[in-house]
């Protein structure tokens, strides 16, 4: 679908080519009587392309993502765009406003899609965002950071049996990949099965900006427009590594107590590994957590404590995989090693 000749329009507001127009696109209403609207950033390109959307806290509290859309603002043009580009730094207005992760009465909003015209405050939300966002683009990037009490290795989240999510990914430049649909009623899930192939970025933590977060999140998303032709950039830096992974595992505690946790996202771990010590009040130690998988930690729990049950970190499983990863750990270890010898012969 290429959208850039005809007519272009959200919320009843024209965008023509060559323009950058900010739009409020409004999903509900509050208690005080006034509208719910989520901030819209279209920027459209002289030339033509493809239309993609950019959506960030689509969980109230997931900020990371609005800086990284703030940033792409910051660089995209209109006058050196090829097609058009949706950016929504905050879509979930009511949690970013309590700086909580849900809408009103504890809903998700990422499991409302594709929503319903008159449905329940989450099911129209989600139906005039699908409807005047997402349904006019041709692919889609959604940015997310971990949970609550959670911190993420940045890293992409799609349906890798799609082709056109797998390009996306691949493009993004994530060293992990994990192949997952998400759940139903997910924007990215139920935006690929309607045909606008969407993938999602995950990293960092609920409530705060991580430069390093930032960074990767926005070269990230030029590298995917880039690779679709709507974005002139230079070769973007390749990864280290990139695997797609199937498989993932939270590993949990199976003890209450204090946690002293020694790894940390994007460590390598093999089974049997000591991922860290449960303590009690007394500073002994009640059991030691060792992992029960070989593979990439893509998401360690920051609470300080455990209970029977509570999920400590996240592993990525590595198979057929693990050995190019080993070598790329290896190698980028190696370089370390240099780069500090030769810190030292200055130093001296
Ligand atoms: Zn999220």
């Amino acid at each position: 679908m290429d959208s850039s000749k005809t007519e272009f329009s959200i919320s009843g507001v024209k965008v023509a080519m060559g323009e950058t127009r900010e739009i409020y696109l409004k999903v509900s209403e509050s208690y005080l009587s006034g509208a719910i609207q989520i901030p819209v950033t279209v920027i459209r390109g002289r030339q033509a392309g493809p239309t993609a959307f950019v959506t960030a806290a689509i969980h109230g509290d997931e900020i990371n993502g609005a800086d990284i859309v703030r940033r792409l603002i910051f660089d995209v043009d209109h006058e050196q765009l090829r097609g058009t580009l949706i950016a929504i730094p905050v879509v979930n207005i009511p949690g970013f406003l309590t700086q909580s992760r849900y809408l009103p009465y504890h809903r998700d909003l990422n499991r409302f899609f594709p929503g319903k015209r008159r449905g329940n405050n989450a099911e129209r939300m989600a139906y005039k965002i699908f409807s005047e966002v997402v349904s006019k683009c041709d692919f889609g990037i959604d940015l997310h950071t971990a949970a609550e009490g959670r911190l993420n290795l940045p890293h992409i989240r799609g349906d890798m049996t799609n082709s056109q999510v797998r390009r996306l990914s691949r493009a993004f430049g994530a060293t992990v990949l994990v192949d997952q649909k998400g759940l139903r009623g997910s924007l990215r899930r139920e935006a690929t099965e309607s045909g606008v192939p969407t993938i999602l970025f995950e990293a960092g933590e609920t409530g705060r900006f991580s430069q390093r977060v930032s960074i990767a999140g926005l070269q990230g998303v030029l590298n995917v427009l880039a690779q679709s032709g709507m974005w002139e950039s230079l070769a973007p830096p390749k990864p280290p590594f990139q695997v797609i992974v199937k498989d993932s595992d939270w590993l949990r505690a199976e003890k209450g107590g204090i946690l002293d946790l020694s790894v940390k996202p994007g460590d390598l771990l093999y089974e049997g590994d000591r991922i860290g010590l449960v303590l009690n009040p007394f500073g002994r130690t009640v059991t030691q957590i060792r992992s029960a998988t070989t593979g990439i930690v893509i998401g360690v729990t920051t609470a300080p404590l455990t209970i029977p049950g509570t999920g400590i970190v996240h592993v990525a499983k590595l198979k057929k995989t693990l050995a190019r990863v080993e070598k790329s750990i290896r190698k980028t270890k190696a370089r370390k090693r240099r780069a500090q010898t030769r810190k030292k012969s200055v130093k001296n």
